[in-house]
């Protein structure tokens, strides 16, 4: 495994109203290496996207919303970082996807002008050069017609290739550290399959390292080297991603797999649904937040919050993990 990029310890987010306060983000603690992939998945409501927003340095620093631990880019710790220097690494040393590009764009100017600007901004090029990288990368990501991609205005390119001339940007700027929020949610599974070939890539061209937020067990298997689960603000487990699936250890994890329909010897396996609710924010229960939905709890699980243990290659945060199991 090579050299950690992106270092993130202790890293919590609180929401605070009056006297009453509800963490959102609690104790998050990971390392994405430089050029590999990591999903980031659990559903929603979990604290992903909240994370992606930290990471990227796009939360308030003052109001409501409190944030601590450490956040670190190739040794920099970003939470100490004055706002104006995190403005001139956004897009330079790391970027980000949104969930939905068309609110990415201004809908008045075309997408070509748009991504021209950026790149003459963010890598001081005149505008012929920046015009000329432009079409590259819409050409590179796989549009056949660049040129027209380029004169078009946002709501005339459907949201897999508003996604994609996103990614386009990215693979312009290369970034070091790419976040890609729910990318392919809104989009159909053949347009998910070329924006997760596209995103694959970024990588292998660029060599950034790529954080996936997903809430989608099958997207983060596409393309993912290491699989971070979250639930309730926690990270509950970390495995390589052929460990996660073939032998998951959290209970949640394992009831995230039960129910994602499958296929085995050409057979679809049977779904069983996690039972139950996610809690909201402001009503977690203590203990193991996963307690009142999973079926090895015992009481030691509603009184104390597991501590991470190693299982193998995987960190796991649970009283009574599953050693020995297989994709259930
Ligand atoms: S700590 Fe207990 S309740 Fe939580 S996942 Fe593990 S066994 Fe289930």
């Amino acid at each position: 495994m090579s050299a950690a990029l992106l270092e993130v310890s202790e890293l919590c987010i609180s929401a605070h109203r009056g006297p009453r306060s509800v963490r959102l983000v609690d104790h998050l603690s990971f390392t994405l290496p430089a050029g590999e992939i990591v999903g980031l998945v659990g559903e929603s409501g979990c604290g992903k996207s909240l994370t992606a927003l930290a990471l990227m340095g796009l939360l308030p620093r003052s109001g409501s919303l409190r944030c601590s631990g450490s956040i670190r880019l190739g040794g920099l710790d970003l939470t100490r970082c004055a706002m104006r220097d995190l403005r001139h690494m956004r897009g330079r040393d790391m970027a980000m996807i949104f969930q939905e590009p068309a609110t990415a764009f201004d809908p008045v100017i075309r997408v070509g002008v748009q991504l021209a600007t950026v790149l003459r901004r963010l890598r001081s090029l005149r505008r012929p050069a920046a015009r000329a990288l432009t079409l590259e990368s819409l050409a590179q990501v796989g549009f056949l017609e660049p040129e027209d991609v380029y004169q078009a205005f946002p709501h005339q390119l459907s949201g897999g290739m508003r996604q994609l001339a996103m990614i386009a940007l990215a693979l312009a700027c290369r970034p070091r550290l790419l976040i890609a929020d729910e990318p392919t949610t809104s989009l159909d599974v053949t347009t998910q399959a070329v924006v997760l070939d596209q995103l694959k890539h970024l990588q292998r061209q660029t060599g950034s390292a790529i954080l996936l937020v997903s809430h989608d067990l099958g997207v983060v298997a596409q393309c993912c080297d290491e699989i971070l689960v979250m639930y309730c603000g926690r990270i509950v487990e970390q495995a390589r991603c052929v460990d996660l699936f073939a032998r998951p250890h959290h209970p949640y994890t394992a009831g995230l797999l039960a129910a994602t329909p499958r296929i085995a010897h050409g057979e679809p396996l049977p779904v069983s649904p996690i039972p139950g609710q996610v809690p909201t924010s402001g009503e977690l229960p203590p203990g193991c937040h996963f307690a009142a939905r999973c079926g090895r709890a015992s009481d030691l699980c509603s009184r104390q919050a597991p501590a991470e243990q190693r299982i193998h290659a995987s960190r796991v945060a649970c009283h009574h993990p599953l050693r020995d199991s297989h994709t259930p």
